[in-house]
């Protein structure tokens, strides 16, 4: 791990005359300019396969490490240990797996058909998967506004928890604008359960920093509500870890979306939450499916770069769909990803994470009397019951396929209407 960290922190890119970190030339994939996002791949393509017989080496030691422990421990499967450590069973997991990989067509492949037609292209390359659409762009939203949206979202969806999020506000527990030495990035910290969660933000005035603050509220008045389970239980399993954060930011997404009154603002919006879906639900199962391939290819015996590059390219070609050109350097790109060396199967917690919640947000849009008391006494229990307990006085049941394509149809709906 220390190899492939300090490997990968050390990389640098020749951009236009000029060495850039991980950081600045992955950030050019989602320049406005396809020029510029193509020079970024492909100098992102050259430092990578320079560097992957390096990757290629640390993949296989972990993970013959790991098939070795496994087999040590009786799991059965290589996703197993995840599993267990984040208190799901295999057959929850195979289910959510097994859905999204169904759902490729009518979300992922569909999806990137439409964004290659706003992009007036007939085939889209790998560097335009993040390209913005023509008419995303953003005004500027002052702080003060932001949080009269984000409270107006909670209020209207639960005056309880309104109130925890006004708590928020008038006792400074957020650190909101970025400042010289403060780290990137936001998060909500729970600090002891004798205190309050406190905030860390970068605001700076875009939708996604309104959307980030709506997701870390979410956080924090999770974290305020579990308290009075004490320190050992109030801590949620990474599984439901995302539930409070994802569903305020979808609260507040669909208020916003009913107050733009720009057309064209709106199908950005859409666009781009749609966008963010599919980079958490399609994007991290294929990351999982490419994961489980090349866990299963070891055991077998040693995989070159080239084995690991065709994993990798299948689970693309699955998941991204036939509008896509695929060049053959994208092969690289499982090498940069740091979860697969240092949390395998870690990525599936964010694809059900976010399922579960438009699971549960269908829920609440089919039948909202009741749901509130309910919600929050899910959020109370924090680490105290597993996701059956939690999920069935919803009527929800994450071990039957149906619940996932309940969250699913959520994104398939704003592809229609983005189609349409
Ligand atoms: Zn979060």
């Amino acid at each position: 791990m220390r190899l492939f960290d300090e490997t990968h922190a050390a990389l640098k890119y020749d951009f236009k005359g000029k060495k850039l970190g991980n950081a600045e030339i992955f950030d050019k994939l989602s320049n406005r300019d396809s020029k510029i996002r193509k020079a970024a791949a492909d100098s992102i393509s050259k430092v990578l396969g320079d560097n992957i017989r390096v990757f290629t080496l640390v993949t296989n030691v972990l993970a013959k490490d790991k098939s070795t422990e496994d087999k040590w421990r009786n799991f059965k499967a290589p996703l197993s240990s995840r599993n267990l450590s984040n208190l799901v069973e295999d057959e929850v997991v195979d289910a959510l797996i097994s859905t999204v990989k169904r759902n490729y067509p009518k979300l992922s492949h569909r999806y990137f058909k439409w964004k290659a037609k706003q992009l007036g292209l007939k085939k889209l390359e790998f560097w335009d998967r993040n390209a913005p659409l023509p008419d995303a762009h953003d005004s500027y939203i002052p702080y003060e506004k932001a949080q009269k949206i984000v409270f107006d979202a909670y209020n209207e969806f639960s005056p309880k928890i309104a109130q925890i999020v006004q708590k928020f506000f008038d006792n400074r527990w957020i650190d909101v604008g970025p400042k010289d030495g403060k780290e990137s990035g936001a998060y909500s910290h729970p600090a002891t359960v004798t205190e309050h969660p406190y905030i860390l933000l970068n605001y700076l005035g875009k939708t996604r920093d309104v959307m980030t603050l709506a997701h870390e509220l979410g956080h924090g008045a999770h974290q305020y509500l579990s308290k009075e389970q004490g320190t050992l239980l109030a801590d949620t399993p990474l599984t439901l870890a995302e539930t409070a954060s994802v569903f305020g930011e979808q609260l507040t997404f669909r208020s916003m979306l009913k107050n733009e009154k720009n057309p064209a603002r709106k199908k950005a919006m859409i666009a781009g939450k749609v966008e963010d879906m599919l980079n958490t639900v399609v994007r991290q199962i294929a990351f999982c499916d490419f994961e489980r391939g090349v866990h299963v290819g070891r055991k077998k015996g040693e995989l070159s770069s080239d084995d690991i590059g065709k994993i990798w390219m299948q689970a693309q070609k699955d998941s991204l769909g036939p509008v896509f050109n695929f060049r053959d350097d994208y092969k690289y790109y499982w090498s940069y990803i740091p979860h697969f060396i240092h949390t395998p199967f870690y990525v599936y917690a964010y694809a059900f994470g976010d399922c579960l919640v438009n699971s549960l947000y269908a829920v609440y849009l089919e039948k909202p009397k009741g749901f509130e008391e309910k919600y929050i006494e899910m959020l109370k229990s924090g680490g105290t019951k597993r996701h059956k307990e939690l999920l069935k006085p919803f009527g929800l049941d994450a071990s039957k396929p149906d619940f996932w394509q309940k969250g699913l149809n959520i994104i398939d709906n704003f592809i229609t209407q983005l189609e349409s």
